[in-house]
């Protein structure tokens, strides 16, 4: 097993860190002479995905220039390793089209005309404009949406230094379905498996090659294999990932729930189950379900009550629901049995963001690792908030009075994260209008689904008053601001981050490399964008000084929150804002660097990360503290309180911290599920998914006995529909792109470049002889995309595929966004709200100072398709429901390749349809959403209880 080491060593070639100053390899262009070039090495994060590998930048010590980036051997969780993302980050900071400095429009908005502009007019302009807002009582206007954060707390911290309830994320197009599952079983939303311990992992995606946390995890679960664990994946695609599996389960899409359920219950029949962990640590007690109720009843009594109840999940139900073979569920939950506290697993998108109810996969699959007793076990399943890390910085606002309900509207009571894929919508309603908005590193016009009626809001200068990009690359989005504001890579800015990517707690420094070694060398630096190619900024610096613009002499009682620290009333340096976080928020990391004779910004300067502990297992049975006992008192459900606050929970006559649910325990039975009217789902349960073969049924006028209208959409396809009804499965990544922002890479778009529809040769020839590389044509419920044909056993019939990142699109010839990821389109709005885009050229070998440009090989660009999709809220988490119900025919004579047709009136009345299956707010007392659930950028507790009359 390859544990991490400080000094590095379990790498067998790295560059040792005393030589980092001057690290010294012959030049590849030289050879055959051997000729010496010598570097300074500098740490930094990666900017890629969320995983925070750790870089290490070449830095070329006569030019002054970055020249490549390998892995930081000293990063505790990328432990000097990366993936094909990370060192492709230098094509990215070289890229000959990358935005160099803050453009503002010069006609018409999504007109394609730029001037370039300062950043200084880009301040003074924002300050103004949100400064009168905030003083006509209008903050809910101001609104920042962000893509890939790459940071931790510090926007939260500015947003509410400002007042306002106006963050949004794009998370409930990613990942909210499993956090609600995972949520309310122990408060944390997300997994972190222990996959190097494991004796057996399960995957419910590809999680191997691609996804959450891929390179710190895809090492680990290696390195679990090595050890001997075997790897069962639940994934309908023949992925890599799969193909790397002992048990490859492929399931029809929605159905995972219902496997699952079949697995406990082969495990609770055998008698197979931790009874003490179940009994110590699951809400046994509180459960009521089917006319039984646990109080006062044997525990024993409780097992046959959970057998009766999931009596209908036998492995043959499941096979029938799901295609896996029953022998196949039987064998794998044995194993898990076996594997007991050493059972992994990892669930992040996946089945629980394709399907309506997605979020149950998580809940069920977490009622396996309570009955094999793997939780917060060395080899099992752990909580990321036991091992991410977000330290406080030194000074913070207040949360917020408000409530923004474009942002959680009392519709989505339990939304995990806003509700952002509606916003157009909730405009369209006139539920509000924004007068600023930052777009940041964002791009909703490609990676969202329905991007035309993005389109539609974005150009409305009644809905959105000014539109800033922040952005690292030009994007479709972006063609849609009114100012485009280039912000860093990796190499380029300051972040703080630390993820749940092993067993063990870290952070990371990101950090500005050329300021960094400016700096060393003694030039004073103000702005990281003085160093940075062109006008390049970072988010922190520029948030600091919007802030002293929005409020430039303290009077508004924001510029306060941007003061320095260390120099009371002058404006706060980036510098100053870690370097206070790193000598009093970090444990441990004074006393590291003080051994090495350094400050602690020093340190993580040097390093760019420090493992704090990995001392991170069974957390929940640590004891209470002495002074939250102090004074508390055991309620009669064993809960500890003090001032009416939960601190812990008795177990074995112990007081324990527990988790934080309401019941310190894990919940087994969840209350608030009741309480908020759904009590169908106290239990994890398995419900049909909106693309389940009775809904395809009943979308095509069939009766369809199982098709529950309660809880699903009905599909209505025009009367003229062709082509039979498939499952679109959309949402699958290439393990070396990055949505928005590979496109300015020449390395990826080299390795990948086209996503084609998968097609099982089943269907193929029910279509019409289809063979790879044919043209057909996939309608959805609001238009249509017409993409090539790739014939494949490796999915079943009837379910088809289509990789996400691709179908990058410009509509200028020669600018505005990545030529070699991009075609170049014509767009028309042929009737209200009907959108027709036809591809004028794919992709073109191009002039630029990189000759490379001129030797672009592929001319495929992709097709778009999420343009094609409508929004599919799912009615409890909010979560943007992937996969689609598609009707599929080969393309027809005036069909061309990347065509795409879509009416938003269609995706306006689908939008209707699903909100009309919400159960909205009020809760209990008039509350909008459960207290106790966790809300980002959270207001006040007064703010969470709805105005009465
Ligand atoms: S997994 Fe790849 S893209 Fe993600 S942070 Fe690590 S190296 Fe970068």
């Amino acid at each position: 097993m390859t544990d991490f080491k400080r000094d590095g060593s379990h790498l067998s070639s790295y560059p040792p860190v005393e030589k980092w100053d001057d690290w010294v390899e012959y030049d590849a262009e030289a050879w055959p002479r051997r000729v010496k070039k010598h570097y300074q090495l500098v740490p930094t994060i990666c900017f890629n995905c969320e995983s925070a590998c750790g870089l290490l930048a070449y830095v070329d010590k006569d030019t002054g220039q970055v020249t490549k980036f390998e892995g930081n051997p000293k990063h505790p969780s990328s432990r000097g390793r990366l993936c094909a993302k990370g060192p492709a980050t230098i094509t990215q900071i070289h890229d000959p089209d990358r935005i160099l400095y803050p453009m503002k429009r010069s006609g018409p908005r999504g007109g394609g005309k730029w001037t370039r502009t300062s950043w200084d007019e880009v301040l003074e302009t924002f300050g103004a404009r949100i400064r009168k807002a905030f003083q006509e009582n209008r903050g809910e206007e101001v609104m920042y949406h962000v893509g890939r954060p790459g940071h931790d707390f510090i926007m939260e911290r500015t947003l509410q230094a400002w007042g306002i309830d106006g963050h949004n994320s794009h998370t409930n197009v990613c990942s909210s379905s499993a956090r609600l599952g995972y949520l309310l079983w122990h408060y944390a939303d997300r997994p972190s498996p222990d996959h190097a311990n494991a004796r057996f992992i399960l995957l419910l995606s590809a999680h191997l090659e691609s996804g959450h946390y891929f390179n710190p995890h895809a090492q680990r679960i290696i390195e679990g294999k090595m050890a001997g664990a075997k790897l069962a994946v639940m994934d309908p695609r023949l992925s890599n990932t799969a193909s790397m599996a002992d048990h490859w389960m492929p399931s029809y899409p929605g159905t995972e729930a219902a496997v699952l359920l079949a697995m406990s219950m082969v495990i609770l029949g055998e008698n197979r189950f931790d009874a003490t962990f179940v009994k110590n640590w699951t809400n046994w007690e509180e459960l009521e379900v089917g006319g039984f109720s646990a109080k006062g009843q044997s525990f024993e009594a409780l097992i046959e009550a959970l057998k009766r109840h999931y009596a209908k999940f036998t492995p043959e139900f499941a096979e029938k629901e799901s295609g896996v073979k029953a022998e196949v569920i039987v064998k794998t939950a044995r194993e898990i049995a076996s594997a007991g506290s050493r059972f992994a697993s990892h669930l992040w998108r996946g089945s629980a963001s394709g399907n309506l109810g997605g979020w149950q996969s998580a809940r069920a699959l977490m009622l396996l690792h309570v009955l094999t007793g793997s939780v917060g076990t060395p080899g099992g399943h752990n909580l990321n908030s036991w091992n991410k890390f977000v330290p406080r910085p030194f000074k913070n606002p207040p949360p917020q009075k408000r409530w923004n309900e474009l942002l959680y509207p009392l519709e989505w009571p339990l939304c995990i994260h806003e509700m952002s894929p509606l916003l157009p919508h909730f405009l369209k309603e006139g539920r509000g209008r924004i007068e600023a908005y930052f777009t940041r590193v964002f791009n909703p016009v490609w990676t969202y689904p329905d991007g035309f009626s993005w389109i539609e809001m974005l150009r409305d200068e009644e809905k959105v008053g000014l539109h800033a990009a922040l952005t690292p690359t030009w994007s479709e989005t972006a063609w849609f601001a009114d100012y485009v504001l280039p912000m860093g890579f990796s190499s380029e800015r300051h972040d703080l981050m630390s993820q749940e990517s092993y067993a063990g707690k870290w952070i990371g420094f990101r950090q500005p490399v050329l300021r960094v070694l400016q700096e060393r060398e003694g030039k004073k630096i103000d702005y990281t964008y003085q160093a940075n190619p062109g006008e390049v900024w970072e988010e922190d610096e520029f948030w600091i000084n919007l802030s002293w613009a929005i409020d430039p002499d303290g009077s508004m009682g924001i510029r306060q929150w941007f003061e320095s620290p260390y120099r009371p009333g002058e404006k706060l340096k980036v510098d100053e804002y870690y370097g206070w976080i790193f000598e009093n928020s970090v444990p441990g990391l004074p006393e590291a660097a003080a051994k090495e004779g350094l400050k602690p910004l020093e340190y993580m300067r040097k390093y760019g990360a420090y493992e704090i502990t990995t001392d991170v297992y069974r957390l929940n049975e640590e004891p209470v503290a002495p002074a939250d006992l102090s004074g508390s008192k055991v309620e009669a459900s064993g809960v500890v309180t003090k001032e009416s606050k939960a601190v812990g929970v008795m177990v074995d006559g112990q007081a324990v911290v527990g988790y934080k649910t309401p019941s310190r325990k894990l919940e087994l039975f969840s209350k608030t599920m009741v309480d908020w009217k759904w009590p169908e789902f106290a239990l994890p349960e398995y419900y049909r998914s909106h693309i389940h073969r009775s809904a395809q049924a009943a979308s095509m006028g069939k009766t369809a006995e199982d098709f529950d209208p309660r809880y699903m959409p009905l599909v209505e396809w025009p009367k003229d529909a062709k082509g039979d009804v498939y499952t679109l499965l959309p949402i699958f990544r290439l393990p070396h792109l990055i949505h928005t922002r590979s496109g300015n890479s020449k390395f990826l778009y080299e390795i990948a470049h086209k996503n084609p529809l998968w097609l099982n040769p089943v269907d193929s020839q029910k279509i019409g002889e289809v063979r790879t590389g044919d043209l057909v044509k996939v309608h959805t419920e609001i238009g249509f995309f017409v993409l090539h044909a790739w014939i494949t056993e490796g999915l079943a019939p009837g379910v088809v595929a289509c990789s996400h990142h691709m179908g990058r699109w410009r509509l200028n010839k020669d600018d505005q966004l990545e030529r070699m990821s991009s075609a170049w389109v014509d767009l028309q709005e042929v009737g209200k709200g009907q959108w027709k885009m036809r591809q004028t050229s794919g992709v073109e070998p191009y002039e630029t100072s990189d000759p490379d440009t001129k030797r672009v090989w592929w001319s495929d660009a992709g097709v778009h398709q999420n343009l094609t999709f409508p929004v599919h809220p799912d009615p409890i988490t909010g979560m943007h429901c992937w996969h689609q119900m598609v009707r599929v025919e080969r393309a027809g004579a005036d069909d061309r390749y990347g065509d795409i047709f879509v009416d938003t009136n269609l995706s306006f009345a689908v939008y209707q349809r699903w909100k009309a299956l919400t159960r909205p707010a009020p809760g209990p007392g008039g509350l909008r959403r459960p207290l106790w659930i966790p809300r980002v950028h959270r207001p006040q507790e007064a703010a969470f209880y709805m105005k009465k009359g």
